[in-house]
């Protein structure tokens, strides 16, 4: 059902709500971006219309909504230990078509990885309903068409902002809420059908390309930082740390954050030894873990193509083009055999 709500009647709506939901948005955090003077597009709680960056790719994705950065699993004493309270709020979060596709990644991590669920991860993302922000236009260094990630279907809403007005349409739950603050409109969903990077997905993977020179160039150009995998709305890895309270030592909690695997010391073993020590292998292991390993598991790709990772590199390290890359090759490694 479609409708059409000028600002201030969009605005009473969130603030409805908000009775019941956090809602979050791709917000612009000023003098917060990576270079001096610039802007940070992040995700963060909205009341407003006025304060959902539409017209930008964020640059972190809303993955940390439900899967934080940081997160206590449980408080402990001498001789128990208190799992932290859960907001009781659902949420809404306003995304793009490849980030709910990102989360459909996620819980196959999380909820469908062999017999165990993430208990924690599942008590937020069951409350968890998304609203679609359209995409006006293919941003830079997305490729979301090549990996099937531009369209998506069975939303709750689906919305395209315009000049002081949102048209939306909205499923049969939100449909009497949506029609108390706005006008009936006709709103066909328009999804992007073209991005100006292309990737080919390797049809087949030789074992030899995991050995192939073409990883060495990124031992050289690959910093290590991790800004890629964090960005990206797939990566789910994360490391343990016990934190105990300066005042009494027997007390504490543990957390768990994100952890990268282009990272130093991601793979380091008691006594030193690591499985990857060069930055090539652990591009390797990251691109084929997005259009190989994941597959294998569960049938399709995790990388969802938001270009995230190009857009935060700061060696201008492409994954679209290694992907590629690997795709050209895979045909001549072989022929080599
Ligand atoms: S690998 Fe890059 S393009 Fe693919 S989902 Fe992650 S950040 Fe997006
Ligand atoms: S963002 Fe670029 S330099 Fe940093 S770890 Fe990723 S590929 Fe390497």
């Amino acid at each position: 059902m479609g409708y059409v709500l000028d600002g201030q009647s969009f605005d009473g709506l969130l603030s409805q709500l908000s009775k019941e939901y956090l809602i979050y948005a791709p917000v612009r955090i000023s003098g917060k971006g990576a270079y001096s003077d610039t802007d940070l597009v992040a995700y963060g709680q909205i009341s407003s219309l006025d304060e959902i960056e539409y017209n930008e790719k964020s640059r972190f994705s809303p993955k940390e909504l439900i899967y934080p950065i940081t997160q206590t699993l449980f408080y402990f004493t001498e001789d128990e230990y208190k799992e932290p309270a859960v907001s009781q709020k659902s949420i809404i979060i306003f995304c793009r078509p490849c980030d709910v596709h990102a989360f459909r990644r996620l819980d196959e991590i999380f909820l469908k990885n062999g017999d165990f669920r993430d208990s924690y991860y599942e008590a937020i993302r069951r409350k968890t309903v998304f609203f679609i922000l359209e995409c006006a236009g293919s941003f830079e260094n997305c490729f979301c068409v090549s990996m099937g990630t531009n369209r998506v279907e069975g939303y709750a809403a689906l919305l395209r902002p315009g000049e002081g007005q949102v048209t939306c349409d909205v499923d049969e739950h939100f449909a009497p809420l949506f029609a108390r603050y706005g006008k009936p409109a006709g709103m066909t969903p328009r999804f992007i059908e073209e991005n100006s990077i292309s990737v080919i997905l390797p049809e087949e993977i030789d074992k030899n390309i995991f050995d192939h020179q073409m990883w060495q160039e990124y031992s050289s150009r690959c910093t290590a930082c991790g800004r890629c995998t964090v960005s990206c709305p797939t990566c789910s890895c994360f490391t343990m740390q016990d934190i105990f309270y300066e005042d009494n030592p027997r007390c504490g909690e543990r957390r768990r954050v994100w952890a990268s695997c282009m990272v130093d010391g991601f793979t380091e073993l008691a006594g030193g030894h690591g499985f990857r020590k060069d930055n090539g292998s652990r591009m390797r292991f990251k691109v084929m873990h997005k259009i190989y390993d994941f597959r294998k598991r569960f049938g399709y790709d995790m990388c969802v193509g938001c270009g995230r990772c190009d857009d935060v590199c700061p060696e201008y390290i492409s994954f679209s083009g290694c992907v590629n890359k690997v795709s050209s090759l895979a045909g001549e490694v072989k022929k080599d055999d």
